[in-house]
């Protein structure tokens, strides 16, 4: 088994250790590393790196600390999705960093967030709140401060103490460790990874050798004329740069026609 380490203070290495142990990965946290200070979800403080590059920051800074090979990053980024504006919607990427080939992997997985911010009345819409999405934790504004990773004993607490009262704010902490649907998206990131490693390439046996580029332009099965279809799947390996160019081979439907069905 190889190590590979994951800088977190969110428990994330325990979401995805033993998916990544059938590809021969050990994966150990690190809780020394603060990847906080590198930007927040509550935006205390900003982020500045693009999800991808703030990742890759995340497993090469994880090498470097622990030296060792393998490092992991992770980041996930939530607001507009497919449903912009009805959904909250939550996107995850997982780097696998290797330090002696200095490649990385990137691994994503996307997916809806039910819990949402919203404003609360009285203790029976809390409890609604609160049981229909069991494990998540909260966080409340307070004139001293935001109070995180609140659980609803935490906030029963803070209304006893009449620190909190009716109506407030409730918002949903979103860190790995504090939200459960966050929780299984990240698990899909590291299938999304073992899927990447597992793909080998024909020449070089390097793994991630996955589509990653697409042509658009399929023929209408009826006219001919050029859609918006995918008409080839390109993979080029990132480690020797062979390239398998597979042409789709049937016609694209009618319905995707600009002539037939303008
Ligand atoms: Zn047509
Ligand atoms: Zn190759």
């Amino acid at each position: 088994m190889n190590k590979a380490v994951i800088c977190t203070k969110h428990k994330k290495g325990a979401l995805i250790a033993s998916r990544l142990k059938r590809i021969g990965l050990d994966v150990v946290e690190d809780t020394s590393f603060d990847t906080d200070s590198m930007g927040t979800f509550d935006m205390e403080i900003a982020r500045t790196l693009s999800p991808i590059d703030a990742a890759q920051h995340k497993a090469k800074v994880a090498t470097t600390v622990n030296n060792t090979q393998f490092g992991i990053g992770s980041e996930g980024t939530f607001g507009q999705g497919p449903y912009a504006g009805i959904v909250n919607w939550c996107e995850e990427v997982l780097c696998l960093y290797d330090a002696e080939s200095d490649h990385a992997i990137y691994a994503f997985a996307q997916g809806p967030i039910s819990v949402n911010t919203v404003n609360i009345n009285s203790a029976a819409q809390l409890i609604e709140i609160t049981q229909s999405s069991l494990g998540q934790r909260w966080m409340i504004t307070l004139p001293s401060g935001v109070e995180k990773g609140l659980s609803i004993n935490d906030i029963h607490h803070l209304i006893e103490r009449a620190r909190v009262s009716f109506p407030f704010t409730l918002m949903p902490d979103y860190r790995a460790c504090y939200c459960t649907e966050r929780q299984e998206i990240i698990k899909q990131a590291a299938d999304d990874l073992i899927k990447r490693f597992n793909a080998k390439c024909p020449t070089c046996n390097k793994p991630n050798f996955v589509v990653n580029k697409t042509v658009e332009g399929l023929p209408c099965e009826y006219c001919g004329f050029p859609t918006h279809q995918v008409k080839r799947r390109i993979t080029t390996c990132d480690y020797c740069h062979y390239q398998r160019d597979e042409p789709v081979s049937t016609l694209a439907s009618q319905q995707y026609c600009q002539l037939c069905n303008p």
